[in-house]
């Protein structure tokens, strides 16, 4: 999964540090990012770069020695060959380690440009220097960052396992059923929802797998195996899904989840390595 960059290790304990020129510097507009093409990768610019133009910066986390800092950059300071580049796109242009960190960092810039303003009372917040936190000078409230938890399900039947596509995506290839927690839900409660919602089946034996924090999207994926209980006749929601279908072991190709790097690619693999029961 994109987390898993061993033997390069993450390190997320919040600082108040100032970049060294060898620093990374993420610098996003939108879900848009500052990169250019070297050699068919694409590559951030260097605190060293672009120190002389560079409005403000955060320190956001390490990997093994590299910092990575959130910078501002007005758009004429820009240096020569870099350009704007979707965050969510070309995953193969970027080392696992870098896109990673992208993901992350992005979830750290949309909750710091979304949150500079106290949601109580309208004033300007502040960064605090020990915590990864925002705080109100006026009234005190502690902004915390967000991470929206959500479920990921592997639904299994006998020697069959539930595939989706959704409906209006970019990506085509088969899915998994998920959905967001609601307030006042377990994680189990929401899985149960979901696959009635999505499909209209009853499932039990909902068994924890394993969990992928998401930052493009906020999330955290918590993924499940389910196993159905009742009928197995597919009721889909057309609003949210194209298709759903029960796929045996066989029918199952290499390529079945496409994307090399997500929790549901995991879950398959999971089931036809039989490690889901
Ligand atoms: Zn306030």
């Amino acid at each position: 999964m994109l987390h898993e960059i061993a033997p390069k290790q993450y390190h997320v304990e919040f600082a108040k540090k100032q970049p060294g020129d060898d620093a990374v510097c993420f610098v996003f507009k939108g879900p848009e990012i500052l990169e250019k093409m070297v050699d068919d990768v694409l590559l951030p610019p260097t605190y060293g770069e672009i120190k002389e133009k560079v409005q403000k910066y955060i320190y956001l986390f390490a990997i093994d020695d590299t910092e990575y800092y959130l910078a501002d950059l007005k758009e004429e300071d820009i240096p020569e060959g870099y350009g704007w580049w979707i965050v969510r796109n070309a995953p193969e242009h970027r080392a696992q380690d870098q896109h990673f960190a992208e993901y992350t960092a992005y979830q750290l810039y949309v909750w710091y440009r979304d949150n500079q303003f106290c949601g109580r009372c309208g004033t300007h917040t502040e960064a605090d220097g020990s915590l990864r936190m925002l705080r109100c000078p006026k009234c005190g409230n502690m902004i915390f960052p967000r991470i929206t938890p959500a479920i990921m399900v592997a639904v299994t039947h006998e020697d069959k396992i539930l595939v989706t596509r959704y409906k209006g995506r970019a990506y085509k290839g088969y899915a998994m059923i998920a959905g967001f927690n609601e307030i006042g839900e377990t994680a189990e409660e929401t899985v149960r929802r979901e696959v009635l919602e999505e499909v209209g089946l009853h499932v039990s034996e909902v068994k924890y797998y394993k969990s992928q924090p998401w930052g493009i999207d906020g999330n955290l994926m918590l993924g499940y195996f389910a196993k159905l209980d009742g009928s197995s006749e597919i009721d889909l929601d057309r609003q949210e899904l194209a298709q759903a279908a029960w796929l045996s072991r066989d029918e199952l190709g290499e390529d079945t989840i496409r994307y090399q790097y997500s929790l549901a690619g995991d879950l398959v693999d999971a089931f036809r390595r039989g490690e889901h029961e």
